[in-house]
């Protein structure tokens, strides 16, 4: 797997966020950096359920993810949602996010197939692993073989919290498939309280990544506020994934700034 930042081997961490404004995004990204992150995610474009929610700052938000990479060092995640933005995304992304509601957005995937650059692919909300892997191979069959495999939860009859987050699909992924498989607890659980909790079972179960939203004042977030991590005790939490990534005999590598 030849992506930025990660070993076959290795736990990575990304922090996420969507992009608001230049002093969150910066501050965001300099503790991530001191707290051991691997990459940097941010939406510049965001897929929300209702079309009058903050949609992203689009290309000012790509430039604010710019400046924070040529700031950290740190590679860039970022979401691409429509294939008419593909060449702004690409000037700043290391890793290009499929959202799970474009899972399935075949033209897209062919897309970025073609385009070469690593993909974190998100499963669908109600999307099986079967329908997942199939996602995975219009991408693998334009010749890009660099694939990431995200969980970030399903919808079940559950409602005690946002979705449930399909564990099982770590180890079960593994069998079926050769590509790391990355875990978003913050997106499953809809609230911050059970994020690490949520993590830390992740990276027991053989986790190559997890994803988690931070925010340096999550209470003035303009969206996905509820669930972010504080950016400040991000190291904290890091340290505790890394004990947990340990007992499925992983080792968290950073990135070189
Ligand atoms: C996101 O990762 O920013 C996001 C909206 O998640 P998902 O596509 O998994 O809902
Ligand atoms: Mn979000």
């Amino acid at each position: 797997m030849d992506c930025p930042g990660r070993t076959h081997r290795g736990e990575h961490i990304s922090r996420t966020l969507q992009v608001e404004s230049r002093d969150q995004v910066l501050t965001a990204a300099r503790l991530v950096a001191a707290g051991g992150a691997s990459l940097f995610r941010g939406g510049a474009y965001k897929p929300r359920s209702s079309p009058y929610s903050f949609q992203g700052l689009g290309q000012e938000g790509l430039r604010l993810l710019a400046e924070a990479k040529a700031e950290t060092g740190l590679p860039i995640v970022t979401e691409l949602m429509d294939a008419r933005d593909v060449e702004p995304v690409l000037e700043v992304a290391d890793v290009i996010q499929v959202g799970a509601r474009n899972m399935q957005n075949y033209a897209l995937l062919a897309e970025i197939g073609r385009t070469g650059r690593p993909v974190l692919l998100k499963r669908g909300l109600s999307a099986t692993l079967e329908e997942l892997l199939m996602a995975a191979e219009y991408v693998l069959k334009e010749g890009n073989p660099n694939v990431l495999l995200c969980e970030r939860g399903i919808r079940t009859f559950e409602t005690a919290y946002r979705f449930t987050l399909d564990l099982t699909a770590v180890p079960v992924l593994k069998e079926l498939s050769h590509l790391p498989v990355v875990v978003d607890p913050s997106h499953a659980a809809g609230r911050r309280s059970l994020v690490e909790p949520l993590s830390l079972a992740a990276a027991a179960a053989g986790a190559d990544g997890i994803i988690v939203e931070v925010h340096p004042q999550p209470d003035e977030a303009i969206c996905d506020g509820p669930q972010q991590l504080y950016a400040a005790e991000f190291a904290e939490y890091a340290e505790k994934v890394e004990r947990a990534a340990a007992l499925a005999g992983k080792v968290l590598s950073n990135m070189p700034a």
